[in-house]
């Protein structure tokens, strides 16, 4: 075993990260995931200094087999006969370009690579800056800026290992981790914690209703907060669910879906949080990995679509991941807190806690 310090972190990245690119000016959804978001924020974390501090690591590229373990062979398909073409449309905002098919296998491959290095013990921690995204990937669709969900193959991966029975995703992109909830929604090894925006006025897939299915009962945790949610709500949150959630299910390996488009600058999100709240996050899930005694944690990122905010936002993650304390930067601003949304989020997270908590229990 390697002698490395404690909680090490890789970076992983990879200069073809910003190949694929939709064809959509803005402001179409589509536009906002782009390589520049990639290269701002890149930029951003190596000016701080923050990358130095971690091991960086060119991601490789993940086969056509790594992907088959979560998704449709007719998916993979799609994906590389409109590569070729260049063009064409996999699903709801979800375009091909040239570039798409070695963009999202080198993104699903750094996943992998992430979860290899923190098993092996070369690091305790692994930061995936890839792109494009994938938790809103379902089995067989592409969708939502996401073609293949690589957090989810990542998993996979890891239940591979015969060290690693129980992995828990916590998913605090601005929006439900819809695929990666229903590839494991039976599934009781997988333990599966979202913090979401949550419309209350148009239901949909995200609500705390869903809480797994048969074996995986008690294992699919939403937390569906209010539109405008303050950093307070989701501090609320961490302690009253994600906590008691983990300590409950007692994963070997943490992965994190980390989206940064709950961000109040964010033009895709709605919600009102800063880089305190990603702080909190990197924080928080370094106490609980070694509270437990897992092996680490494994972050994948997501959205983020402001590129000026996504830098600051990941640097505080890695900050509260290094157990460094909480950082001031320059997106922490005062803003205007609604008590009734603090309110109204104190009743969602009491509803969670009635509706999934009975069936951790009996685990
Ligand atoms: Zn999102």
């Amino acid at each position: 075993m390697i002698d490395v310090p404690e909680d090490t972190i890789a970076f992983i990245s990879h200069p073809k990260a910003i190949m694929h690119q939709m064809p959509f000016p803005k402001p179409h959804l589509e536009s906002f995931e782009n390589p520049l978001r990639y290269q701002i924020a890149e930029r951003y974390l190596e000016k701080r200094g923050a990358l130095d501090r971690t091991i960086r690591i060119k991601a490789p590229k993940a086969t056509v087999d790594d992907v088959l373990l979560v998704h449709s062979p007719y998916l993979v398909d799609t994906v590389r006969i409109l590569s070729d073409i260049g063009s064409g449309q996999l699903g709801e905002s979800a375009y091909a370009s040239p570039d798409l098919l070695r963009t999202a296998l080198l993104a699903t491959g750094g996943a992998m690579k992430g979860v290899d290095m923190v098993l092996s013990g070369e690091v305790k921690h692994a930061f995936v800056f890839m792109r494009p995204p994938g938790h809103h990937a379902t089995t067989s669709n592409s969708m939502g800026l996401c073609y293949f969900n690589n957090i989810a193959i990542a998993t996979k991966h890891a239940l591979k290992n015969d060290r690693i029975k129980r992995v828990s995703i916590i998913d605090f992109d601005d929006h439900h981790g819809n695929g990666t909830s229903e590839i494991f929604y039976a599934n009781a090894d997988v333990q599966y914690i979202s913090f979401h925006e949550y419309d209350y006025e148009n239901f949909g897939l995200g609500h705390y209703a869903e809480i797994g299915q048969g074996e995986g009962k008690g294992t699919n945790v939403n937390i569906p907060l209010i539109e405008a949610s303050p950093d307070i709500s989701y501090d609320t949150a961490i302690k009253r669910i994600l906590e008691p959630a983990l300590k409950a299910f007692k994963p070997q390996l943490v992965m994190v879906s980390a989206g940064y488009d709950a961000h109040y600058a964010d033009p895709v999100g709605n919600m009102s949080v800063d880089s305190r709240t990603y702080w909190k996050f990197g924080d928080s899930i370094n106490k609980i990995v070694h509270s437990l005694n897992a092996v680490g944690s494994v972050w994948v990122l997501e959205g983020g679509y402001n590129p000026f905010a996504l830098g600051p936002s990941i640097f505080a993650s890695l900050e509260g991941l290094a157990r460094k304390p909480k950082p001031e930067l320059e997106d922490q601003v005062e803003r205007e807190l609604n008590e009734l949304i603090v309110e109204s989020n104190i009743e969602v997270i009491d509803k969670v806690l009635e509706t999934v908590t009975p069936f951790w229990s009996k685990k």
